[in-house]
């Protein structure tokens, strides 16, 4: 679907705001409560596309003067963290869907904030994203999904690893389903006081991004984190504060650590050659976690990061971004 932010400089900028901060343009249209201000003078017919796309998202909302409901990005691609800040509302947001996912508001930098993931998968097109307030009103916001560019590789299982491909797969398989089970859990309250941060001192080395097919035979494996190559016994730091929930070495991903943030943010640390922390431990940010190792199913050392929110693996370096 066609991005209106970029259908030819007809409509470069269009924004959908709350009451309360009505401004005398020759182009406003009002749609009580609430309107699409029209920045650059455009087609009559290319104004009506946003109101039809944006203009019935308000349901028996009765927002304060200055209230507003804003994204991070209304033009996501697949993989990315998508924001919600409420500000000024006279209500408590609640809660914030898209889809089946549901997630929880909570503070964060004097806002009110949820964040929601895209699957590298997530259907692409226009779609709503339903935040709810205490009393129940409720406000639609749109996002456009774009679709993500996938690199697509042979997968390279080296004699070096002592698997067969099926068998890494399975193993994949299992511990997969390990690790789903606790990112699964919603903490009900944030650890986190302030922006998320890279896990080691020097994050420039990357050397396998967030969205790659693996494939062999009829199999693919997706790599959905962040691969930063580091000298062997690099100290790992937690990229924000919260609680450990994991510390194990495992056959797939070698020594991991999985950090709770709260409200369904966790973050991973794989293939480490040593542990630092144990289960159950509160870490402040940056605290080492462990140290760059080569275990489980990996060729040279590195660490590998990723990223789940509400379950769903997302891109762990437009992650950061979206907090700063
Ligand atoms: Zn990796």
């Amino acid at each position: 679907m066609k991005n209106p932010a970029h259908t030819g400089g007809v409509l470069h900028v269009w924004r959908f705001e709350g009451a309360g901060t009505r401004e005398n343009e020759p182009w406003l249209l009002s749609i009580s409560p609430f309107y699409v201000r029209i920045v650059e003078r455009g087609m009559k017919k290319a104004i009506f596309i946003p109101i039809l796309l944006f203009g019935f998202g308000v349901a028996a909302a009765s927002p304060a003067a200055g209230f507003s409901v804003r994204l991070s990005n209304t033009y996501p691609t697949q993989g990315d963290t998508v924001m919600i800040s409420v500000t000024g509302s006279a209500s408590a947001p609640l809660t914030a869907t898209l889809g089946d996912q549901t997630a929880n508001f909570f503070s964060f930098g004097g806002n009110s904030v949820a964040v929601l993931g895209l699957k590298v998968t997530a259907q692409t097109g226009w779609q709503s994203i339903t935040v709810r307030f205490a009393g129940g009103p409720a406000i639609i916001k749109r996002i456009d999904v774009f679709k993500k560019q996938i690199v697509t590789e042979k997968l390279e299982v080296p004699p070096s690893l002592g698997v067969t491909a099926p068998q890494l797969i399975q193993g994949l398989k299992d511990e997969n389903a390990v690790i789903g089970n606790i990112v699964a859990a919603v903490t009900p309250q944030s650890y986190v006081t302030r922006n998320f941060g890279l896990p080691l001192a020097d994050n420039r080395y990357i050397t396998d991004r967030y969205g790659i097919l693996r494939k062999t035979g009829d199999q693919g494996i997706w790599h959905l984190g962040t691969d930063f190559a580091a000298a062997p016994s690099t100290a790992v730091g937690a990229m924000n504060a919260g609680v450990v929930r994991f510390a194990t070495s495992t056959f797939s991903y070698g020594n991991m650590v999985i950090v709770d943030h709260g409200e369904g943010i966790y973050s991973m640390y794989l293939h480490m050659n040593k542990i630092l922390v144990t289960v159950g431990q509160a870490v402040r940010q940056g605290q080492t976690l462990g140290l760059v190792g080569d275990t489980g199913f990996s060729t040279g050392d590195h660490l590998h990061l990723s990223i789940k929110i509400n379950g769903i693996s997302v891109d762990p370096l437009q992650f950061v971004q979206i907090f700063r």
